[in-house]
């Protein structure tokens, strides 16, 4: 099948999935491979559910009629997604980084919702098969896509965009984030360049934090660049900490605005800077971006506020890598001077650079006085040995200890990779 005929028969059929479970009458089935499971095999059970055909890429579950045989089901599903973006006469917005992409994401689909209907990526599905089936889900109505683009290995981000093929992006930030399958820092700011690569190669905007050094290098003086910062930007903001919420003061031409969150953590001003500056852009009424900047509401423990009885939670245990716990750590201290407590959990993918980052972490919070420091994790219990920190080797123990030794009145900055679990801590105050 060439791809015009495999977009007639998307067009007729626009539903795709790649879960044989959740098949319903009319979708198009394509057999992915993972690590731990093989699509071609789940292929009859799709067609049995409903699906209209299946696209598989191994001839022993072929059959005429009913399946497409191709050479590569993931390559045929993102030359397809390609083919349907170019087919959209739409403009894309890529954003990437090591922190921050999805909020930054979330808050600039808001903004921009409030004048045109958008298409964002759905929660965190940035990799090479999340990324073409967001662009699937884009259709004729859709006015602006929104595009999260995750990376863990050099050249993902350049594969991201040629398949999605932006015409705007931010990269919100460069960090130590995935050093294991990167390898080193200057690998990462290379991957993470190639949306801006991509956007010079197509005379595209690139929206940039002109507080970070890295980013300001990388966009030198290119003329399709649009800086936000709190001087010498073109989008021009401060910062107002309210604690637990972090708030920010914006000029817009006709006079500045507050901008109120519902987000904790310093860190979280220049994605709503970004999100504004954006909408700005794009010519969103400033009291719209105030209004759609004000209901959004954090997910999936990401910078959110928890409250239980006298004690409240910064629950920032989505993921954390140096970069972001450091940030995090930071923005806490300043928020809050007496009753704090820390919950850390291990940075996780962090490879040979482990050890260093973690005592890294540890001498940061050294400089400071907490009621009480919980490190949690093999990787922090290790590199603490020689420190004054309480450690646990796992979030359940953890637990346990809280269960008798409750936290009465504070505040409490929870943070740690997500495999570490430390949401589970939740249920103990
Ligand atoms: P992922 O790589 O999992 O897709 P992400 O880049 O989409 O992550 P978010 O999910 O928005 O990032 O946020 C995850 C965490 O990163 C937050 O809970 C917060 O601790 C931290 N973070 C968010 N924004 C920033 C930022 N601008 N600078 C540093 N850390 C940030
Ligand atoms: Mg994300």
């Amino acid at each position: 099948m060439t791809i015009e005929q495999i977009y007639r028969l998307f067009l007729s059929n626009p539903r795709i999935e790649t879960d044989s479970r959740k098949i319903g009458g009319g979708d198009i089935f394509f057999a992915l491979k993972g690590e731990k499971f093989n699509g071609n095999q789940f292929a009859s059970e799709a067609l049995k559910r409903g699906a209209v055909c299946a696209f598989i890429d191994e001839k022993e579950f072929h059959r005429p009629g009913k399946t497409v045989l191709v050479e590569n089901v993931l390559k045929t599903l993102q030359d397809l997604a390609h083919f349907h973006r170019k087919q959209l006469n739409l403009p894309i917005v890529a954003i990437t980084g090591s922190n921050g992409k999805t909020t930054t994401k979330e808050l600039i689909a808001s903004v921009l919702a409030s004048r045109y209907r958008v298409f964002a990526t759905e929660g965190n599905l940035n990799n090479h098969i999340g990324v073409p089936l967001t662009l699937l889900q884009m259709d004729k109505t859709t006015e602006i896509g929104v595009v999260e683009m995750g990376a863990n290995h050099p050249g993902e981000i350049g594969e991201l965009c040629s398949i999605a093929d932006p015409d705007f992006g931010i990269i919100t930030n460069i960090g130590r984030a995935h050093l294991e399958g990167f390898g080193s820092f200057e690998t990462i700011k290379k991957t993470k360049a190639e949306l801006f690569h991509h956007l010079k190669k197509k005379k595209g905007i690139i929206f940039y934090n002109i507080e970070n050094p890295v980013l300001t290098q990388l966009v030198d003086d290119y003329p399709g660049r649009v800086s936000f910062g709190e001087k010498n930007a073109d989008f021009i903001g401060e910062p107002v900490l309210s604690p637990p919420f972090i708030h920010a003061r914006v000029n817009f031409p006709k006079g500045a605005l507050y901008l109120n969150t519902q987000l904790t953590g310093r860190y979280n001003f220049e994605n709503v800077l970004a999100a504004a500056c954006i909408g700005h852009y794009f010519k969103v009424d400033p009291l719209d971006i105030q209004a759609a900047i004000k209901k959004y509401h954090p997910q999936n423990n990401r910078s959110q506020l928890v409250e239980k009885r006298r004690v409240k939670i910064i629950m920032d245990a989505y993921n954390a890598n140096p970069t972001s716990m450091q940030a995090s750590i930071e923005s806490f201290v300043s928020a809050f001077q007496s009753h704090r407590f820390l919950i850390l959990g291990d940075m996780l993918e962090l490879g040979c650079y482990s050890p260093a980052e973690h005592t890294a972490i540890l001498e940061q919070i050294k400089k400071y006085t907490f009621d009480a420091v919980f490190l949690v994790g093999p990787l922090f219990s290790e590199a603490a040995k020689d420190y004054p920190f309480h450690t646990f080797p796992n979030s359940s123990e953890l637990c346990q200890y809280l269960s008798q030794n409750p936290i009465k009145k504070g505040t409490v900055l929870v943070k740690g990779s997500r495999g570490i679990q430390l949401e589970k801590v939740l249920g103990f105050f």
